[in-house]
C-alpha cells in the first residue's frame, strides 16, 4: 500500500494519502489544509480518490475537504457527530484567525464498526470520543497500522478544553477501542511523530491508570 503523510496547514495536521499500486484507488484522510500538494502527490502515483475521510471536524483536518472533494469528485465520510462541529467552522476559523473555508455536504457518516474498503483491505472505522463528540480512527489490519486522528499522540492524547471535548470519554475511547489492538500496531496520530500502540501502553503518562 502507497501511504504519503503530509504535514499541511499552520498546524501540521497530518493528511494522509493511502493508495493501491494496482488498482490506483486512494483515499486520503484529514486534508485540512494545501490541496495542490495532496493533488501533486496523487497525480505523481497516478492515484483516483475514491473517498475522503474526515476523523473529525476540526478546521485543521477538514479545511480543505471541500476543494479536495470539488477537485477529485469523490464523497466525504465523517461521523454525525461532529456535524454541528463542522457547521461552525467560521468560529474556527476566527480562533486561527484565518478565513472559514467553503462548506461541503457529508455524503456518507461513518460509525462504529464500519468498514471502507482500498482495493481488498479493509480500513475499520473505531468511534473514538472524546477529543470531539465524533472523533474516529481508522484501523488497517493488513497494514498494522493506525490512523488516530486527535484521539492519541505519541506519549500524549488529544485535548478535551474545546467545545464538544470530554476528558473520561477520551480515556475510555483509548482504553476500549485503541488499547485493545495488537501491541505491534504503528499509529499515525493526527499531530507529531508516529508510535506503537505498545509504545503508548507502557510509555503514555496519560494512561497510566
Ligand atoms: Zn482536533
Amino acid at each position: 500500500m502507497i501511504h504519503e503523510v503530509l504535514q499541511v496547514g499552520p498546524l501540521r495536521c497530518n493528511c494522509s494519502i493511502l493508495g493501491d499500486e494496482q488498482t490506483k484507488q486512494a483515499i486520503v484522510v484529514d486534508p485540512g489544509d494545501d490541496i495542490s500538494e495532496i493533488i501533486a502527490i496523487l497525480s505523481r502515483h497516478a492515484l483516483k480518490v475514491i473517498a475522503i475521510v474526515i476523523t473529525h471536524a476540526h478546521i485543521d483536518h477538514i479545511d480543505g475537504a471541500e476543494k479536495l472533494k470539488t477537485a477529485t469528485g469523490a464523497p466525504v465520510y465523517m461521523n454525525e457527530n461532529d456535524q454541528d462541529l463542522y457547521d461552525h467552522l467560521d468560529v474556527q476559523a476566527r480562533w486561527l484567525g484565518i478565513a472559514a473555508p467553503n462548506q461541503t455536504e457529508i455524503d456518507v457518516t461513518v460509525r462504529d464498526g464500519d468498514t471502507l474498503k482500498l482495493a481488498g483491505r479493509d480500513l475499520h472505522v473505531l468511534f473514538t470520543p472524546g477529543h470531539t463528540q465524533g472523533s474516529i480512527c481508522l484501523w488497517i489490519p493488513s497494514e498494522n497500522k493506525l490512523l488516530s486522528g486527535d484521539t492519541l499522540f505519541r506519549e500524549s492524547i488529544g485535548r478535551t478544553d474545546l467545545p464538544g471535548g470530554d476528558g473520561r470519554k477520551l480515556l475510555v475511547s483509548i482504553r476500549d477501542k485503541l488499547l485493545k489492538l495488537p501491541d505491534e500496531t504503528d499509529v499515525l496520530p493526527g499531530h507529531g511523530g508516529a508510535t506503537t500502540i505498545g509504545h503508548e501502553r507502557v510509555s503514555n503518562p496519560f494512561l497510566r491508570n
